[in-house]
């Protein structure tokens, strides 16, 4: 298969078999290769546990793991044709870049002219040919994680795992070292698996994203499959921004259902699986697929309560005349007047189609 990594009905459980802690709970996906694959969940769900699994650094209490279609419970993580990349770079202070990123190389035994033109070539790919003799000590948060992923690409593994790489720098470095990642991925080629808790990072970067909650992988898609077409409620919530409005489901034919809102209108929404007529659902709506107009002729209304101007967009939050809060997000265009005010009654509307059915 175009797999490079098979898990399958893998469980791991911390302690007793039957009384531990659950930390996966038979989780089975499939990753291609040459793939940038992020597994992404709130903190505890077991991401690192599943990476430290594949990485042979741990055992799974059930369960297998193939490496192109080979199980590798037998092999000890050193064997693995696997690198990682952690969090904290674990460089060598002392030992200048060139020194760091040829290090696992020399460690194998490798002979020193094929050494140092890996090096070279792996200093060219992280763009840091400039600082080569530098000790890393002496070198930035940015450019220690570029090092990092020098030094763990340099043995051409098959398959690299990167665990909250890039959780210790600022916001704008982050967001450049997410488009390095991307490129350094595409140009060697090899599969990356990433793990991250940040829903913006997972986007940017991934082909495919698993989303896990509470040891359980709930979703695996495109960035664009998780953010249009979430599985559930707990995926819709943990990717983007979503109003949620209980609603009824009416009928429905194929992907798309008609619903009633809570003030009795009706709307077509597309469906997750597994809905009959008659069921309690929600009704997700991304606050970029709403609109605020004047109230009389809105499917919902209610009164503005805050609006966030943020530059390039505005959030207008309503207070919805049955309770719950529902934002809007406006794109903004240059010197046009704001005719909403906080206090004032207003309107919710969206277009059929552009909503969809969850279960809970
Ligand atoms: P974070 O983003 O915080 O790193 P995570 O999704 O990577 O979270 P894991 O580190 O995989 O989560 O941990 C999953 C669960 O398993 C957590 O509740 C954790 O406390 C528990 N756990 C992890 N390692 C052990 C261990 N050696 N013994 C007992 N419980 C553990």
């Amino acid at each position: 298969s175009g797999n490079s990594i098979d898990v399958r009905d893998v469980r791991k459980v911390f302690g007793a078999v039957d009384t531990g802690f659950v930390a996966l709970d038979t989780v089975s996906v499939s990753i291609r290769q040459n793939e940038f694959f992020t597994l992404l969940g709130p903190s505890g769900c077991g991401k690192t546990t599943l990476l430290r699994l594949i990485a042979g650094f741990d055992f799974p209490t059930a369960g297998q793991i193939l490496l192109y279609g080979e199980d590798i419970a037998g092999l000890p993580p050193f064997k693995r044709p696997v690198n990682t990349v952690f969090q904290s770079y674990a460089l060598f202070p002392h030992m200048t870049v060139a020194e760091n990123i040829g290090f696992g190389l020399e460690m194998l035994g490798k002979p020193k002219a094929e050494v140092k033109a890996r090096v070279t070539e792996m200093l060219r790919l992280v763009r840091m040919e400039h600082l080569a003799g530098r000790k890393t000590s002496q070198i930035s948060g940015g450019q220690q994680q570029r090092v990092a992923l020098a030094r763990a690409l340099a043995p051409q593994p098959k398959v690299l795992l990167l665990d909250e790489p890039l959780s210790a720098l600022d916001y704008k470095l982050r967001k450049e070292m997410q488009l390095e990642l991307k490129r350094l991925q595409g140009e060697t080629g090899i599969t990356f698996i990433f793990v991250t808790h940040d829903q913006e990072e997972a986007l940017t970067m991934s082909d495919r994203i698993a989303v896990m909650s509470a040891g359980k992988i709930l979703q695996v898609g495109t960035p664009r499959e998780i953010y249009d077409s979430p599985s559930e409620r707990f995926v819709a919530e943990f990717i983007g921004e979503t109003n949620f409005i209980e609603a009824d489901l009416i009928a429905h034919d194929g992907d798309y259902a008609t619903v009633r809102l809570p003030t009795g209108q009706q709307i077509q929404a597309t469906l997750a699986e597994g809905h009959k007529p008659g069921d309690k659902v929600w009704l997700v709506v991304r606050p970029e697929h709403a609109q605020l107009v004047p109230a009389p002729q809105a499917m919902l209304s209610g009164t503005v309560e805050n609006i966030v101007y943020l530059g390039t967009d505005t959030h207008f939050h309503l207070r919805l005349d049955n309770g719950p809060l529902f934002t809007v997000r406006r794109q903004n265009t240059r010197g046009v007047a704001e005719v909403f005010e906080p206090g004032q009654r207003a309107g919710v509307a969206f277009a059929d189609g552009t909503a969809r059915v969850l279960r809970d």
